[in-house]
């Protein structure tokens, strides 16, 4: 028998095929997907423990959030149209020195995963300090996730020695070895102009000893280049491949300074790409080559980035941004499709975490990360195309149901087994210390 069997609603599979099963039938057995198959008229349901009725909406697998930083949810907000580097310098890093530590930063971690569950994201790949924190409110919060404890040659939240950047990274990684089936340890070096080559090339030697994800912020700026620590190197892509620090276990995040060399270098060692838009736009960083690295056959995912530079982790709003950006950039309405950026909202990022045997389609055998999209809504009406709907008309707030591991996280638009106004609460009390309100109004 079944655990979960989810009917009535148009399953949008992200398969190899691309099939769209208009009456799907999506049956559940211990946290995977048993079958996901179109119905007979007529036929019955599997028997199961429960069912679910999508009520004609869409049915796909969770979206995978590539990039992000979940506790600076706490800065949403705190400071907007600015430069990168006064941005960082005066602000975020600054507040994150006065007031990130373990306690804050679960909350942050807390408010982010319920934006993330509410908005139809299932797996995010994390990198920030005190990353046993932020471990522990995604297992509290039942969010499978990749977490990079943070290295970088300057003081940070918890690490006032930078010396202590890299065995803290360590630590974090053998800690959570196996210890939840959600969580995959991981070590985010934060970049090049932040890290020396001896902190890179050691960085990444912890993470393979690990097999974990080696995460790096890379080319995100046009300055960036003129900033590395090492002044003989090319480019920040060119100076990560030639201190051999590119292969399928590296995750690059944002990519919008490359030149066609370092397309071809990130191409031939097999490493993953992480675009985020709207994180590239309103830094002004610039705008990520995306149509050249798909060309490329290079495996990338969609990233918002951290709440403080988006100001949302809505993946549904992140596609329709990566969608229409390249159309506008490159002239030509047919660049980056629909199709395609969905394909990098879900199997694209699960590729370039490494998982893309276990999420980022609905395949039989892989995890049962699935979301519901409810498609009552006018702006989702009439619906000839799925995959244009959820990239050009949707949002996160479609979302009607989420299940991560077979298990229902969000029913009804609501979250299951979390307490949100609690959660809020406790953040915006965190909030009047960070800054105090403008006014007096209550929230
Ligand atoms: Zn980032």
């Amino acid at each position: 028998m079944d655990d979960l069997v989810l009917h009535n609603g148009t399953a949008v599979t992200v398969n190899p095929a691309f099939e769209i099963l208009p009456h799907a039938v999506v049956a559940i057995r211990q946290g995977r997907l048993r079958a996901v198959t179109n119905r007979v008229p007529g036929t019955p349901l599997p028997s199961a423990r429960e069912t679910l009725d999508a009520g004609g909406g869409l049915i796909l697998p969770g979206l995978v959030n590539a990039h992000t930083h979940l506790p600076m949810t706490l800065f949403r907000g705190l400071a907007d149209d600015l430069p990168l580097k006064p941005w960082l310098e005066e602000h975020i890093f600054p507040a994150e020195a006065r007031f990130m530590d373990p306690v804050s930063v679960g909350w942050g971690a807390r408010l982010a995963c319920c934006e993330l569950l509410l908005s139809g994201t299932t797996t995010c790949c994390d990198g920030y300090f005190h990353a046993d924190a932020v471990a522990g409110a995604v297992v509290e919060c039942g969010l499978r996730a990749v977490l990079g404890q943070g290295v970088l040659d300057f003081p940070a939240p918890g690490v006032p020695d930078p010396r202590e950047a890299l065995p803290r990274a360590r630590e974090f990684l053998t800690r959570w070895r196996g210890v939840s089936p959600l969580v995959r340890p991981s070590l985010f070096c934060h970049a090049a102009y932040t890290c020396g080559p001896e902190t890179l090339t050691a960085a990444k030697a912890a993470a393979e000893e690990a097999g974990a994800l080696y995460q790096i912020h890379a080319a995100e700026t046009r300055s960036e280049a003129r900033e590395l620590i090492d002044p003989r190197a090319p480019t920040p892509v060119g100076h990560l491949a030639r201190l051999g620090l590119l292969d399928p276990r590296t995750l690059l995040a944002h990519c919008v300074w490359v030149e066609p060399w370092d397309i071809e270098a990130i191409r031939a060692a097999g490493a993953g790409v992480v675009h985020c838009p709207e994180s590239n736009m309103k830094l002004a960083a610039g705008i990520a080559p995306l149509p050249a690295l798909l060309a490329a056959g290079i495996p990338v995912g969609l990233g918002t980035d951290g709440c403080a530079s988006n100001n949302d982790l809505d993946l549904f709003r992140e596609m329709g941004t990566a969608a229409r950006l390249h159309k506008v950039a490159g002239g030509d309405p047919t660049t980056v499709s629909a199709r395609e950026v969905l394909t990098m909202a879900t199997i694209g990022g699960a590729r370039a975490l490494g998982l893309a045997d276990r999420i980022g389609s609905l395949e039989p055998g892989k995890e049962a990360d699935i979301i519901v999209v409810d498609t009552r809504r006018p702006a989702l009406t009439p619906l000839y195309r799925p995959e244009s709907h959820l990239v050009y008309a949707a949002d996160g707030a479609a979302v009607r149901d989420v299940i991560v591991a077979g298990r229902l996280r969000v029913r009804g638009h609501r979250l299951v087994d979390l307490d949100l106004e609690r959660i809020m609460a406790e953040v915006r009390a965190l909030a009047r210390r960070i800054r105090p309100p403008l006014c007096a109004h209550r929230y």
